[in-house]
């Protein structure tokens, strides 16, 4: 039994669960009163926003809290749309979480957006980026940090030079970064989405790193809270959990040790599915926790209901309401043939899993594929949500 879809949430991490309940406790009261327990709770708020700063490297007022990171883009994706000349557009790539090309696409239009291309390892193509900004500028730039499916580090902090050195404005969404990878210098980005509960808080807060030129943006319309950037009380218990999250998974992790279990799971798995099991941006630098594999034979929907059954949760990068999966966009955009993506699974470990269960993974896919050989039903479309 293990759970192995970190990258789509992670379960709540205790001592972010201690501060939550401790401000949920002590710092109920709303931060805009004049009272002392409003006073108190404001102390609070301002606490997390410091310590998120902290580990930013950035000024507490460049941290804006926001419901989580669908929130975030969607906020400053439009207000970038708001700031940009008609005739000016927007540089993404495929490979881009739904909540930034879905913004993209409601507030851009899909006449304005340009597709960064995506190579076959899973990372998008630097060099187009740098070859196209010498023939015209976009008003926008969005490259994530990590992708959540394959787990492939995207060159953000290069693209984060080139868009400085041309007068680009660039947004990273750094979900999947930040608390796995190793702690960056963010500053030169206009702006940094991050996300509470993927590192252990609860769902519903994340939050925005703002450059300077960007302060005063209007993510929600309504009172003055959140420097006036994002109207609506305050969800402090939130605020202070996150930033708890996040301190104990910067501080407390072998990432190294997490690493070896990962690969020396995707080593037997070969080993015993030779040719037959592929996996995605193998070769690409990646964050550790995460494998995107295509497995033998059986559409990933029903290799997923049956690990589920064996006591397993992996996904194949996109939920859906039916527990059935369309072909992912991600592998679409890194070029992978559609058979091999209706094999693929997602599977993501996370802080806390040990090597006893990425073994335990393994034997579960080997008895899973006994399974699924003696069974056999055809699996009809479902609703898609991305993860
Ligand atoms: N961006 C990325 C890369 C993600 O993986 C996710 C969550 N799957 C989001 C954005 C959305 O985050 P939230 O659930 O906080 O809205």
């Amino acid at each position: 039994m293990a759970y192995f879809d970190w990258n789509a949430t992670a379960p709540l991490l205790p001592a972010s669960r201690d501060v939550w309940l401790e401000a949920s406790t002590s710092s109920w009261a709303n931060p805009s009163t004049a009272y002392r327990l409003g006073v108190q709770a404001r102390l609070a708020l301002d606490e997390a926003r410091e310590r998120i700063a902290g580990r930013m490297n950035c000024h507490p007022e460049q941290v804006v809290f926001t419901s989580g990171a669908t929130e975030a883009n969607n906020g400053f994706i439009r207000e970038a749309a708001w700031r940009a000349r008609p005739e000016e557009g927007i540089w993404l790539s495929g490979i881009e979480h739904p909540s930034v090309q879905e913004a993209a696409r409601a507030h851009w239009g899909s006449g304005r957006i340009t597709r960064i291309p995506v190579l076959p390892g899973g990372a998008i193509d630097l060099d187009w980026i740098g070859e196209k900004l010498k023939a015209g500028k976009p008003a926008l730039v969005s490259v994530m940090a990590a992708n959540n499916e394959t787990g492939v580090l995207q060159p953000w902090p290069s693209v984060r030079d080139l868009c400085r050195a041309t007068g680009v404005a660039f947004h990273c969404d750094a979900v999947q970064w930040v608390g796995k990878a190793s702690p960056s210098d963010w500053s030169g980005c206009s702006a940094v989405t991050l996300s509470g509960h993927k590192l252990g808080a609860p769902k519903g807060v994340g939050c925005l790193i703002l450059s300077n030129e960007w302060k005063g943006i209007r993510i929600q319309a309504g009172g003055s809270q959140e420097m006036e950037m994002r109207a609506g009380t305050e969800n402090i218990p939130g605020a202070v959990a996150m930033a708890e999250a996040f301190r104990c998974r910067e501080e407390a992790s072998d990432r190294e040790a997490l690493r070896r279990s990962r690969d020396d799971f995707e080593r037997a798995l070969q080993r015993e599915w030779p040719g037959q099991s592929v996996i995605h941006g193998a070769g690409a630098d990646r964050l550790w926790n995460t494998s995107s594999v295509s497995l033998p034979e059986f559409r990933s929907e029903r290799w997923i209901a049956q690990l589920d059954r064996l006591g397993f949760q992996v996904s194949s990068g996109s939920a859906c309401s039916t527990g059935k999966a369309g072909p992912s966009p991600v592998l679409q955009a890194m070029g992978v043939e559609e058979g091999l993506i209706r094999r693929t699974i997602r599977i993501s470990g996370g802080w806390e899993t040990t090597p006893g269960e990425w073994e335990a993974l393994l034997q579960a896919l080997l008895e899973a594929r006994n399974r699924l050989g003696e069974s056999g039903s055809a699996d009809g479309p479902g609703r898609v949500i991305q993860i």
